[in-house]
């Protein structure tokens, strides 16, 4: 079967003939790819980024963790799934006993193997194996290739806003940086889950108007610069509730900061950067910091039935396997409108 593959740091994908996976453990499921989201963790792992945070994992392995398709094959007695059901793997199969994935949190399982990121083969292939605990089920009717950047850039947002929704009044004021691809899925889901006021803050006039058409309350045109007085201002001068920050970089972790409100929280989904808060503003203000890493299963399923439900759309280029480092060059150059998904 054709796989995209990673064979040195710092090079380009090499389309190559691999076997077709096989299954090792009771448990693990072969499933025939449909489609794979093109995502920017695939280019931070190519330029050696994740080297550390993977656990150095051994060249060369096929990419690709944003992945939907067809079972193919089941290895073992596994309830709730058959042959030919469509599915969306969770990006981290877990082992189901250990603490984290006792109390939900399968995505922090240090027992699991996550396809395409920590060295085992992913999907921009024809065929993955992982475990049938990752799998969740998708309807016939579900279009596929749309589903596919939920996985990891759906669940991710359905997980920060998840973690902090309670906190926030009917009447509040929630930021979202980056009015990208998983910007779009924030504002989308944000919609369905409150009434709060919702101002994209973006340097992109493209991707502002997105955000308008999305139905946000208010935008900030950044354009790399100090949005902090702009999102003041919005606010009758009381500064966000949350802001959730999907760039994490540049002038973002700053002036997020000095948006908020006393008491609020600064939700950090996109990184790169750095920052740097005296802990006087930190304690004075009682302002909170909280990384966001993926999400649980339920995280998957609750966003997955809002896209089935039509509530989530996100525009997608497709492309051919072939055509892999095309889609990664595009993505990098920031020309990818929405998502790139591998399509079989
Ligand atoms: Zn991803
Ligand atoms: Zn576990």
């Amino acid at each position: 079967m054709k796989a995209a593959r990673l064979f040195n740091y710092g090079e380009k994908l090499q389309v190559s003939d691999i076997d077709v996976p096989s299954s090792i453990n009771s448990g693990d499921v072969i499933i025939r790819t449909a489609a794979a989201g093109v995502c920017r963790t695939d280019i931070h792992i190519i330029d050696g980024l994740m080297k550390e945070s993977m656990n150095f994992p051994s060249l060369p392995y096929t990419l690709g963790h944003e992945n939907v398709g067809f079972v193919e094959e089941i290895n073992g007695d596994v309830q709730g799934i058959k042959e030919g059901d469509p599915v969306i793997l969770h990006p981290q199969n877990s082992c189901g006993f250990c603490r984290a994935c006792r109390s939900g949190m399968d995505m922090l399982c240090d027992n699991g193997f996550s396809p395409g990121l920590d060295g085992s083969d992913g999907g921009f292939a024809e065929y993955i194996r992982t475990g049938s605990r990752s799998l969740v089920k998708l309807k016939q009717s579900t279009d596929l290739v749309g589903a596919a950047p939920l996985a990891d850039a759906g669940v991710t947002v359905y997980h920060a806003l998840n973690k902090v929704m309670h906190t926030i009044p009917p009447e509040g004021n929630i930021a979202v940086i980056g009015a990208g691809g998983l910007g779009q899925i924030a504002v989308q889901v944000l919609k369905c889950l409150t009434e709060c006021n919702i101002i994209a803050v973006d340097a992109d006039e493209r991707k502002i108007r997105n955000a308008e058409r999305l139905g946000v309350t208010e935008t900030i045109h950044s354009a790399g610069r100090d949005f902090s007085g702009e999102l003041l201002r919005l606010t009758e001068n009381i500064g966000a509730d949350v802001i959730f920050d999907f760039v994490g970089d540049f002038e973002t972790p700053q002036s997020s900061i000095k948006g908020l409100r006393r008491g609020g929280i600064y939700s950090i989904i996109g990184y790169g950067g750095a920052l740097n808060v005296p802990t006087v503003k930190l304690v004075g203000s009682e302002i909170s910091v909280m990384g966001n890493l993926v999400g649980s299963y339920n995280d998957l399923d609750d966003i997955v039935k809002l896209y089935e439900k039509g509530k989530i759309r996100l525009n997608v280029e497709r492309f051919r396997i072939e055509e892999i480092n095309d889609a990664l060059e595009k993505l990098k150059s920031g020309l990818i409108d929405g998502r790139g998904v591998v399509v079989f």
